[in-house]
């Protein structure tokens, strides 16, 4: 029901669209005005998900049918969600500030990750184990059964197509609780899912605000699976939820990513990666680009060249198509204020930004330059979530990748050198799941992306991340002579 002339949006539950008593404001944070509200699900609504989620699995509405027919329905919504592209952009630039140009990559990324999951709906396949001649012996792979998923407000809608399509390329019901600053523009994959003929109970999307909804979740004994994409602290708590009944995760917490630049790099290249890596989505990308490290002899040359980028661009309300957005929220972009100040009083160097955008009422943050940032500075360890980078010299290759591994987080790191030799050293020292070799975000939908240490557990992505959603099971057949 992607009706963007209403103001109050509803849940998706078993099939149905649900109101409730009370409901949540969703604001537009380039003017932090509230815009539309979504009903607020309860506990009962939770129930109401798992119970009909049950059912679908219980019955076997996606399993039972070959999964060539599954392959055909994940196509179709694929194929749903690209007729609404330019509805949902409209609203996922609305709740979360990113531009119209940024947010239908987002709605169409999302319609990608079904067809590319389609492609794997029907190869799902399982081994024959040799035992000799008195026995037959081979695996399958089943579906978890209900995977409940957190998923995050910087992009809501990609984010959860990226674990909704391989949950339900694999046969499992799904659970999405949706984040409460944004909202809306994740209901246009129930509008999918509902228009291409998903069965009732294989997905249902609720909103709550806090941790009610989500830890109901979590917790319930019926769920088998959980993604969550949050923050380190949340991701815990979900853990130890986890741990009780001992169901599977796929945690995905963050990070505090390093590029290393070595003096043969192409600067042109790093400049445009650096657009990318940290002032996209205003910062609050999981995989930023959060930390440049740079070797002494081109220090200089690369402070004063992100400078330059960085007071370049044009900032902005996402429907204007500028290069930086507002933050998500009031709250966000004072958290992101908070910690420049720190840095200024730690004794980083402010080379630019470092303050909100003058004359703009929502939650704008400058694109912002501290160099000179040391390791026990809080900028150097702690994830900003917003357009700010950390600039540090260092003096030798293996200084380089010490520095870039001097963090609790692991999720991705990158290398900018025209030594290839270099290259693939840098690739096995640096300490992430994910490696760039000159350019930030090189890489897809078909690669796998997750973390090490505190950026979590669990690979996305790629077809790998079809194996999050399965299990194995191994049957063993004594044969009569
Ligand atoms: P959060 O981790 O506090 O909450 C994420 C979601 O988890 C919310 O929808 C919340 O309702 C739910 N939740 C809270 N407690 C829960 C519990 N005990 N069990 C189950 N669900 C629970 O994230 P946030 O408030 O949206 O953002 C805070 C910080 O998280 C950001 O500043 C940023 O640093 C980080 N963040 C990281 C990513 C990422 O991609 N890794 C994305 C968004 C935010």
């Amino acid at each position: 029901m992607l009706n963007c002339n209403t103001n109050h949006w509803l849940n998706f539950i078993a099939g149905d669209w649900v109101d409730s008593d009370s409901s949540i404001e969703v604001r537009d944070p380039s003017t932090n005005e509230v815009f539309a509200t979504i009903a607020s699900a309860s506990l009962d609504d939770a129930e109401r998900a798992i119970a009909a989620a049950r059912e679908c699995v219980r019955e076997g509405r996606l399993t039972r049918q070959r999964p060539a027919q599954r392959a055909e329905l994940m196509y179709r919504i694929g194929a749903e969600i690209r007729a609404l592209v330019d509805d949902a952009a409209v609203l996922a630039s609305r709740e979360n500030g990113k531009s119209i140009n940024d947010a239908r990559d987002e709605v169409s990324e999302a319609a990608r990750y079904f067809e590319y999951y389609a492609g794997m709906a029907d190869k799902i396949e399982g081994k024959s184990i040799p035992l000799g001649e008195d026995y037959v012996d081979f695996t399958s792979y089943e579906p978890q059964g209900i995977s409940v998923q957190i998923v995050p407000w910087n992009f809501p809608v990609s984010i959860c197509a990226r674990s909704l399509a391989p949950a339900l390329a694999a046969g499992n019901a799904v659970i999405v609780k949706s984040p409460e600053l944004s909202p809306l523009a994740i209901t246009v994959l129930a509008t999918a899912c509902e228009r291409a003929g998903l069965p009732k109970g294989a997905l249902s999307i609720l909103a709550g605000p806090g941790r009610e909804i989500g830890a109901a979740l979590v917790a319930h004994k019926e769920t088998n699976q959980i993604v969550f994409t949050g923050s380190v602290p949340t991701g815990r708590a979900i853990m130890r939820s986890a741990a009780e009944n001992a169901v599977p995760c796929v945690m995905e917490l963050g990070g505090k990513s390093a590029a290393v630049v070595f003096p043969d790099a192409d600067l042109d290249q790093l400049v445009s990666s650096v657009r990318w890596g940290i002032f996209f989505n205003a910062g609050q990308v999981c995989s930023a680009m959060s930390r440049l490290l740079v070797q002494r002899d081109i220090y200089d040359e690369v402070v004063a060249r992100v400078a330059e980028l960085a007071s370049s661009l044009s900032i902005g309300a996402g429907k204007d198509n500028p290069d930086v957005t507002p933050v998500v929220s009031m709250g966000q972009r004072d958290g992101i204020l908070e910690i420049c100040q720190q840095a200024i009083e730690d004794g980083a160097r402010l080379v630019c930004g470092g303050a909100a955008a003058a004359g703009l009422p929502g939650a704008f943050v400058q694109p912002t330059v501290f160099a000179d940032v040391t390791t026990d500075m809080r900028l150097f360890g702690d994830e900003v979530f917003g357009p700010v980078v950390a600039i540090t010299p260092f003096d030798t290759e293996e200084e380089a990748y010490a520095l870039a591994n001097n963090t609790d987080y692991g999720l991705v790191a990158g290398v900018f050198t025209q030594d290839i030799s270099r290259a693939l050293r840098a690739s096995r020292a640096l300490e992430a799941g994910q490696v760039f070799v000159n350019e930030w975000f090189a890489g897809g939908i078909e690669t796998p992306f997750g973390g090490n240490g505190l950026s979590g557990y669990g690979r996305e992505k790629g077809q790998e991340a079809l194996y999050s959603y399965v299990r194995t099971k191994n049957v063993a057949i004594r044969v009569a002579r």
